[in-house]
C-alpha cells in the first residue's frame, strides 16, 4: 500500500530527511549520475550536509577526479569510508584477486562492512537507486526501514526514469564521470565494470561474467558470504 511519503518529490523527500534527522542523516553515494542529480537537490537545499563515499581502493581515476570535482563546486567535503583491509591484506587473507574468484565476498569486505560500520553512527541513510534500475531495487519506497542496517532509508529518486535524470543533469550543468561518455552507464570498481555496447542493459558491464548485479548494500540481506 502507498503511504504519503511515495508521494513526495525528490526535495520534499530530502527536506524531510534534513529536518528530521540533522545531522545523522547521511546521502550515501558512489556519484553515479543519479547520486550527482540528488547532491546537486541536497546543495539547493542547504549548504551543508554529509555525503559518504565507500573507496573501495579500487576506483576509476575519473572517479576520484569527479570527487574532487564536486568538492569544489558545492564547497562539501565527502566523508570516505575505507575497508579494513588494504588490498596487499586482502591479498594475503583471501588470496589474489578474490573479486574473479567470490567476488560477493569481496563486495562484503570491501563496502558493505565498512558501510555498515559508518551507518552504526547515524539514524538514516540517502541513496540514489531508482525502481527501474534493478529487480532487487523494483520494491524499494521512497522512505523505508532498512532492517539490514537498522535504520531510516530514504529514496529520494526511487519513481524517476533515467531519462529524467539525465534531462536533470544537461539542463543544470551537473558534472558527471566522464565514463558514462565512453561507454560505462553504470560504474563501480575497476575489476569488475567494463563498457557496454548498445543494446546491453546499464548493468551489464558490472560484474561481467557473474550473475551478480549488486554489490549488497541494497539487498534486504547481504550478498552471501558478505560478512565474512
Ligand atoms: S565491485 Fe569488484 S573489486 Fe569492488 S568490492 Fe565488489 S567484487 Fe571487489
Amino acid at each position: 500500500m502507498q503511504s504519503a511519503a511515495d508521494t513526495w518529490s525528490a526535495e520534499l523527500a530530502l527536506r524531510w530527511a534534513f529536518d528530521r534527522l540533522g545531522n545523522q542523516v547521511a546521502l550515501v553515494s558512489a556519484f553515479g549520475p543519479e547520486g550527482m542529480v540528488l547532491i546537486d537537490i541536497a546543495a539547493h537545499i542547504q549548504q551543508r550536509f554529509r555525503l559518504i563515499t565507500i573507496d573501495t581502493g579500487f576506483l576509476f581515476a575519473e572517479t576520484h577526479k569527479l570527487m574532487a570535482e564536486l568538492e569544489e563546486r558545492y564547497g562539501i567535503s565527502i566523508e570516505k569510508v575505507h575497508p579494513a583491509l588494504s588490498p596487499a591484506e586482502q591479498e594475503d587473507a583471501h588470496g589474489p584477486a578474490l573479486w574473479k574468484r567470490n567476488p560477493d565476498l569481496c563486495c562484503g569486505l570491501r563496502k558493505v562492512q565498512p558501510l555498515r560500520r559508518k551507518l552504526a553512527e547515524l539514524r538514516g541513510w540517502i541513496s540514489s537507486i531508482r525502481s527501474h534500475q534493478t529487480v532487487v531495487r523494483a520494491g524499494a519506497r521512497k522512505l523505508e526501514w532498512d532492517a539490514k542496517f537498522g535504520l531510516a532509508k530514504i529514496n529520494p529518486l526511487v519513481d524517476w526514469t533515467a531519462a529524467e535524470i539525465w534531462d536533470y543533469i544537461r539542463k543544470n550543468d551537473v558534472p558527471y564521470n566522464e565514463l558514462h561518455d565512453r561507454g560505462y552507464p553504470s560504474i563501480g570498481c575497476t575489476y569488475c565494470t567494463r563498457a557496454t555496447v548498445p543494446g546491453e542493459d546499464d548493468r551489464a558491464g558490472r560484474w561481467p561474467g557473474f550473475a551478480k548485479t549488486e554489490c549488497g548494500l541494497h539487498l534486504s540481506e547481504p550478498a552471501s558470504n558478505s560478512s565474512a
